[in-house]
C-alpha cells in the first residue's frame, strides 16, 4: 500500500510505528497529528470528519457556548448548518463560537444557508 500523509505529503509507511489511524480510517503520521491538534484542528484532512472521539472537546465548546452571551443583533438569528462528521443538516441558532449538530451532538459543522 503506497500511501502519503495528507499533512505533510511524506510517503506514510517508511515506519509503521509513526502512522496513526483516524476515526474514519484515513492515516496520517503521529507527529503530524500532534501538530494538527496543536493548532487545534480535530477533523481529517481528507474528509473532515473528527479526528478523535470528540466529545471531551464538545463539552468545553459548550462552556464556552455559555459562557459567550450572543450581542443583541445575533439573538434572534439561525443558520443551517451541516454536519461533518454525521453529514446530517440542522436548523440551529446562530453563534459566533461554534454551531452544533443537533443530530450527533458535535460543532464540526460548517454553516450552509444564513
Ligand atoms: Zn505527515
Ligand atoms: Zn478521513
Ligand atoms: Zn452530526
Amino acid at each position: 500500500m503506497h500511501q502519503d500523509c495528507p499533512v505533510c505529503f511524506e510517503y506514510l509507511f517508511e515506519s509503521v510505528n509513526d502512522v496513526s489511524v483516524l476515526h474514519c480510517g484515513h492515516t496520517i503520521h503521529k507527529s503530524c497529528l500532534n501538530e494538527m491538534r496543536e493548532h487545534f484542528q480535530y477533523a481529517c484532512p481528507l474528509c473532515s470528519k473528527s479526528v478523535c472521539d470528540m466529545s471531551k472537546v464538545w463539552e468545553k465548546i459548550d462552556l464556552e457556548l455559555a459562557a459567550t452571551p450572543m450581542p443583541e443583533p445575533y439573538l434572534n438569528k439561525t443558520v443551517w448548518i451541516l454536519c461533518n462528521d454525521c453529514g446530517e443538516n440542522s436548523h440551529v441558532q446562530f453563534h459566533l463560537v461554534a454551531q452544533k449538530c443537533l443530530n450527533c451532538k458535535s460543532y464540526n459543522t460548517r454553516q450552509t444557508r444564513g
